[in-house]
């Protein structure tokens, strides 16, 4: 049986516990052998780029993944640079991995709204089977017709909300992984908006 290949993309800035989570709800119920965490370079539908760099980012992914079997990083989009197309992306994923099963791709509902402004995104839903999770929100989309949703718990964090308590001084320790908390500090990344 070809085995089950999700494609999970995102600013991670930082990755933070809801990111983890929502991976594991989806594999509890999807067949998913392998959930490939995408770090894009610069996302096109976010008005301001990442806060933090590239490497620190993609170092962060590579922290909270560690010891978790089927999660993984693929650094792609950010050695491709420019803006980060996630056709682009699948198209490479289906070259490179030809007996895997239809790719799954996994979003928030926060961002189904404007799914029909993604680059080519009727033939991006032709190309994978989409998964959503929620935050919360609703699946209001002129676009998206079919779909998988998870019945997920949702866990009120963002990387937005994390970027400001840091900068206020405020706790955060407990939103991300351990590892990842050790990094920010030890970087001193976010202190300022
Ligand atoms: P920001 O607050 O900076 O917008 P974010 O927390 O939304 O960041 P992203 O890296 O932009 O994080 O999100 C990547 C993907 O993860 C998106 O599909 C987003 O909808 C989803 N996601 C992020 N946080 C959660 C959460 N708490 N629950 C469910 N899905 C989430």
């Amino acid at each position: 049986m070809p085995s089950g290949i999700a494609i999970f993309g995102g600013s991670f800035d930082p990755v933070h516990i809801g990111h983890l989570f929502i991976v594991e709800e989806a594999r509890d119920v999807l067949d998913i052998e392998q959930v490939f965490f995408v770090p894009a370079y610069q996302p096109p539908h976010k008005n301001e780029a990442p806060q933090a760099s590239a490497e620190a980012r993609l170092a962060m992914l590579e922290l909270a993944l560690q010891g978790r079997p089927g999660c993984s990083v693929l650094d792609w989009e950010i050695y491709r640079g420019g803006v980060s197309y996630t056709i682009e992306t699948v198209e490479r994923a289906l070259n490179e991995f030809p007996r895997a099963a239809k790719p799954k791709l996994i979003i928030g509902d926060d961002l189904c709204a404007d799914f029909g402004s993604w680059e080519q995104a009727e033939r991006l839903l032709d190309l994978v089977e989409l998964v959503i999770v929620t935050r919360g929100g609703s699946v209001e989309s002129d676009t998206i017709k079919e779909y998988h949703l998870i019945d997920n718990s949702p866990l009120p964090v963002s990387s937005s909300d994390i970027r400001r308590r840091i900068a206020e001084g405020r706790s955060y320790r407990d939103l991300v992984p351990q590892a990842v908390y050790n990094y920010i500090e030890e970087n001193g990344l976010y202190r300022s908006l």
